[in-house]
């Protein structure tokens, strides 16, 4: 993560120039919810990449964030906090917090954000950029492939990172109603699961295939 310097947080008309561009690039690849499509527009994405990379900030592409892990793909972000259907109020949770960049468009949204992350040294950087940013969403360091029982249940949970099953604590975190985003599949590519809890024991699931994503680790996730 880049310093909190003036340099690095700066978010010049040309910045914002890029940011334009890259939500006309994102509607042009099928990305229409507005609300995604504002927040994307309002937070900088340069602010979650170390300074060497905000040229590139604004191309449709997964970055590196450090510890072998990445942002998401702008692309991605959209599609899955589309698919999500964030409305103002509603309790979120993110497993993986990473640069902290899904969970500042999230809280953007007006979603009550609870974001976990299990590598401390990526934690810290994204807690200290979201405060400085005025973001309310509450971050944890822990195995999210277990929830965050102790705040459960959540109008919705977004995992972004790929896990080789649904973990069945998510979908019993999940309130009546909710929406589960998470890729599923092998390492080398997954299917975005849309699974919507209908009753306590009710599940429906809507699929989308063509993702990669780094790894999730933890008790129900791969061998890390
Ligand atoms: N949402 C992030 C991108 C995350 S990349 C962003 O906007 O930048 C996926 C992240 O999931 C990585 O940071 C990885 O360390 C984290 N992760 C992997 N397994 C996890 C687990 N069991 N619990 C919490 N975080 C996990």
């Amino acid at each position: 993560m880049p310093p909190l310097t003036a340099l690095s947080l700066r978010d010049t008309p040309r910045h914002q120039g890029m940011r334009r561009q890259l939500i006309e690039e994102l509607k042009s690849k099928g990305i229409a919810d507005p609300a995604v499509l504002q927040a994307m527009l309002e937070v900088p994405r340069h602010f979650f990449l170390d300074h060497a990379l905000s040229e590139m900030a604004y191309q449709d592409k997964a970055m590196p964030i450090g510890e072998g892990q990445t942002i998401s793909q702008p692309y991605t972000v959209a599609f899955q906090s589309s698919l999500l259907e964030v409305a103002p109020h509603l309790k979120v949770l993110e497993i993986g917090t990473g640069s902290g960049y899904q969970a500042a468009v999230l809280d953007r949204m007006g979603a009550r954000v609870y974001s976990i992350e299990t590598i401390k040294p990526l934690h810290q950087p994204a807690q200290s950029l979201l405060k400085h940013l005025n973001c309310r969403a509450k971050l944890f360091v822990g195995d999210g492939s277990l929830g965050l029982p102790s705040f459960a249940p959540f109008d919705r949970i977004l995992v972004t990172a790929a896990s080789p099953s649904v973990p069945s604590a998510l979908q019993n975190q999940l309130k009546v109603g909710g929406h589960l985003v998470i890729p599923v599949g092998t390492l080398e590519e997954q299917t975005m699961l849309k699974i919507t809890r209908h009753s306590e024991g009710e599940f429906s699931t809507q699929s989308y295939p063509g993702f990669r994503f780094v790894p999730l680790t933890g008790a129900e996730g791969w061998p890390g």
